[in-house]
């Protein structure tokens, strides 16, 4: 099994020209005694939208690797694939995200669930998780009621893992299963019993990606109570760490935090916590690059600013087009959007400080920056323009991708002064 390191964030980079930037934010939290394992990911929901291949985000991780002589380990993520949309990452990802979302709520068969809830009923009555602070009281019926959610999605999960293990060859690859893109939470009482599923179909699953409480809106900060995230988080992580030893799964399987850029709010929990129980975990970002090439692109005015002005009109046009594949992980007011007549009077500096995610700043806003964080689409149909525009002034977006990766995120997250 190819092992993912303690720390690894992943890293979206939707037009592939940020892998430098990106990689340089690993390079420095390395000059800082922190070890983090760079994944680049993007889901097929992206390459599609762009019209992208999974190997051109191999052939950008290779570059960025290579040019900057960097020689630990990296992956790339076929990020949120099933069993339908797997088959075009085999040949260039080492990093599998098999995300069962579109299977939880289907039922298996009577036979396998009576199967599962009979080897799972020991469980029932008070769950005695070592470290956990509220211990867990379950149901019979209450693991009835999770099999029947959950056992299909796992079972194709197998499915998936195995298809994925038949070409590539078990030990070439990392395995994350994810089920955050759903409306509902799961409890720590639901993360047990899916992880005895996923032990049960011997997935070496390395990371998993529960859906947490409160909203993890893309490119945004956390909204909810960031203590009882704490809480939650802090459960989860214990009944990973038991799960670990009672299912036979990877002694490395850890957390993974999906819409994980710019959550602020909730980066000290997840840091403090992950240390106070030697832990690690994995943050996936992906959008908040796309961000930083506009912002740089508007400071850097001119052409570029119009550019970026003439790509936040158009997605206004089509706001609900654009947000209805991201349905559970934006929340856009649309009356706080400011109209294109208003933004063509911006200056480069105004656009840029209203989408920069910087806590405080009375000209951002959380409204527009979501919205742009899903427009992507709309650069992506003028692509050449895009790129000249990138490669005339990159010097300032790869200076802002920089930035906002390693100032806003990684120092967060690691407590770097
Ligand atoms: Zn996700």
């Amino acid at each position: 099994m190819k092992k993912l390191g303690k720390y690894s964030i992943g890293m979206g980079d939707r037009f592939g020209h940020q892998g430098s930037a990106q990689l340089n934010t690993i390079i420095e939290a390395g000059k800082k005694g922190i070890e983090i394992t760079p994944v680049w990911n993007k889901s097929n929901r992206e390459h599609n939208i762009i019209g992208t291949e999974p190997g051109d985000v191999r052939k950008e991780a290779d570059a960025a690797t290579k040019k900057a002589g960097f020689d630990k380990p990296y992956f790339v993520d076929a990020d949120h694939i099933n069993l339908d949309t797997v088959d075009r990452f085999l040949d260039s990802s080492d990093f599998f995200t098999i995300d069962v979302a579109s299977y939880i709520g289907k039922k298996a068969g009577d036979d396998e669930i009576k199967k599962f809830v009979s080897g799972a009923e020991k469980y029932s009555g008070v769950l005695n998780i070592p470290g956990i602070k509220k211990s867990l009281s379950v149901a019979k019926r209450q693991i009835i009621d999770i099999a029947e959610k959950y056992l299909f999605a796992a079972i194709k999960a197998g499915e998936t893992y195995r298809k994925i293990e038949k070409i590539k060859g078990k030990d070439n690859f990392a395995t994350e299963v994810s089920m955050d893109e759903v409306p509902v939470p799961q409890t720590p009482v639901e993360l047990f019993f899916i992880l005895k599923m996923l032990g049960e179909e011997k997935i070496p699953v390395q990371t998993i990606a529960p859906k947490f409480s409160g909203r993890f809106n893309k490119g945004v900060d956390y909204v909810g109570d960031p203590e009882k995230f704490a809480e939650e988080f802090e459960s989860d992580l214990m009944v990973i760490d038991f799960a670990v030893k009672e299912f036979g799964l990877p002694d490395n399987l850890k957390m993974s935090i999906h819409s994980g850029s710019d959550k602020f709010a909730i980066y000290p929990y997840i840091g403090s916590i992950t240390k106070k129980h030697n832990k690690g975990f994995h943050l996936k970002t992906a959008g908040t690059t796309w961000l930083e090439e506009v912002i740089g692109l508007a400071e850097s005015g001119g052409k570029a600013l119009e550019f970026v002005k003439e790509v936040y009109t158009s997605s206004l046009e089509k706001v609900e087009e654009l947000c209805a594949p991201y349905a559970d992980v934006i929340d856009i007011n649309i009356s706080k959007l400011p109209s294109s007549k208003e933004v063509a009077e911006w200056n480069g500096k105004k656009f840029a400080s209203s989408l920069r995610n910087v806590p405080g700043i009375p000209d951002f806003n959380p409204n527009m920056r979501q919205l742009i964080h899903v427009a992507y689409k709309m650069a992506a149909v003028r692509m050449d323009e895009y790129f000249k525009l990138l490669e005339a002034n990159e010097k300032t977006v790869t200076q802002c991708v920089f930035e906002n990766m390693y100032n806003r995120h990684v120092c967060r997250l690691f407590d770097i002064k």
